[in-house]
């Protein structure tokens, strides 16, 4: 007898593709980040659990291997647990708050942060948590600052190559040295530099990043190629801006992977050209993927629900509480933020994601799932609504 009671993931939406032979669905998953076909009785099943129910109850009724495959994938989750779920790959350290540049879509270029470095110990005390955690692939150093401004930044980098995770360094560039590059080429394949290189015309870089010196970044790029080091160029600016320069980047590099970034107001906290005004009013939001994925942590070592929030109005936990991460993303904090980022409690009125352009993009999803009638349990007002097929 098994009475453990199991619900269908609130992080899972679903799209009918059935034609006149088969009976098929497409279950999008947002917590393993994977899509799968699955049956009609698959679906029926997963319907079935959407409020909850026992083991026994489920398997009774369907056919029991389908319902421990969908344990296995984490469609059906613990019930008493189902907020405590997340599959945090990446996670990012605020080494040192302040910035050198003065970015136009960087909230630092209207609200410079203070001056502040991250503790040596503190650093190595969230390092070791992380590895330790075992699931974390990527590991970066900033929120909004520079983080070659550290001065203990090679002391730390050292601390890096003892684990097992890979380094991926946003950077603007103009502080790369010598002695950086040499600490940077002992992580090989482990190694990605971003750097943040909006326009390569002299006249339109100064006016986006306020420095003046973009053959200081363009000289650190070519010797960071010379020493085979592997580097990402990230565009910011308006779409046709953007694109444009892309393009120009591409001509001059083009053995180098350029991403354009969709810039965003970071959530209402760029207020020139590129605030975008959003505005949600629903008590209930419509799901997003950072808090499901992402480690964002400050330089004093609290998590944040993600890197849009540049105020720090989030701050769900501090790493120093806990001994290890996995108590941390179970922490009663940091599932209360999933069920309101996931529409499951009502928002705090505050909330970072009402101002935010992916939380808008994510309603219209939504609600286009919604049109479709075939909408996630999490998704929207009410979770007793919940309706599959
Ligand atoms: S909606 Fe925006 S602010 Fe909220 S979690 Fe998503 S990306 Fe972050």
């Amino acid at each position: 007898m098994n009475t453990n009671a199991y619900i269908t993931s609130p992080y899972i939406s679903s799209r009918n593709i059935s034609n006149t032979h088969m009976q098929n669905y497409i279950i999008s998953d947002a917590l393993m980040q994977k899509d799968y076909n699955v049956s009609h009785d698959y679906m029926k099943m997963l319907q079935y659990a959407c409020m909850g129910k026992a083991y026994d109850d489920i398997a009774s009724g369907h056919d029991s291997g389908l319902v421990n495959i969908a344990i296995l994938h984490r469609h059906l989750l613990k019930k008493d647990i189902m907020w405590a779920y997340s599959n945090i790959t990446q996670a990012s350290i605020e080494i040192n708050a302040e910035c050198n540049w003065r970015c136009r879509f960087c909230p630092n270029h209207t609200s410079p942060y203070a001056k502040k470095h991250m503790d040596n110990s503190l650093f190595v005390e969230i390092l070791n948590k992380i590895d330790a955690y075992g699931k974390i692939k990527d590991l970066s150093l900033n929120f909004y600052g520079e983080p070659l401004l550290d001065n203990h930044l090679c002391e730390k980098l050292e601390h890096i190559l003892d684990t097992q995770l890979n380094l991926v360094l946003y950077t603007n560039g103009s502080l790369i040295d010598e002695t950086l590059i040499d600490a940077i080429k002992l992580f090989g394949s482990r190694v990605m530099i971003c750097l943040n290189i909006p326009s390569i015309d002299e006249e339109e870089f100064a006016k986006l990043t306020g420095y003046k010196h973009l053959n200081k970044v363009i000289n650190n790029l070519e010797r960071l190629l010379q020493n085979n080091i592997n580097v990402q160029i990230s565009v910011n600016g308006k779409k046709g801006n953007r694109e444009r320069n892309i393009k120009t980047i591409n001509a001059r590099f083009p053995s180098i992977s350029i991403k354009g970034t969709d810039t965003t107001d970071r959530a209402g906290a760029v207020t020139n050209e590129f605030f975008q005004d959003i505005t949600i009013k629903n008590k209930r939001l419509f799901g997003c993927q950072p808090i499901l994925h992402d480690l964002q942590i400050d330089v004093e070592g609290n998590v944040m629900i993600c890197c849009q929030d540049f105020h720090k109005r989030h701050l769900m936990d501090n790493v120093q509480n806990y001994d290890d991460l996995n108590q941390l993303l179970k922490s009663e904090s940091v599932r209360r933020y999933r069920q309101m980022i996931w529409g499951a409690a009502d928002v705090y009125q505050d909330i970072v994601c009402n101002r935010c352009i992916v939380m808008r993009d994510n309603q219209a999803s939504a609600k286009l799932l919604l049109n479709q009638n075939i909408r996630g349990v999490g998704y929207g007002e009410d979770i007793s609504n919940c309706s599959y097929i």
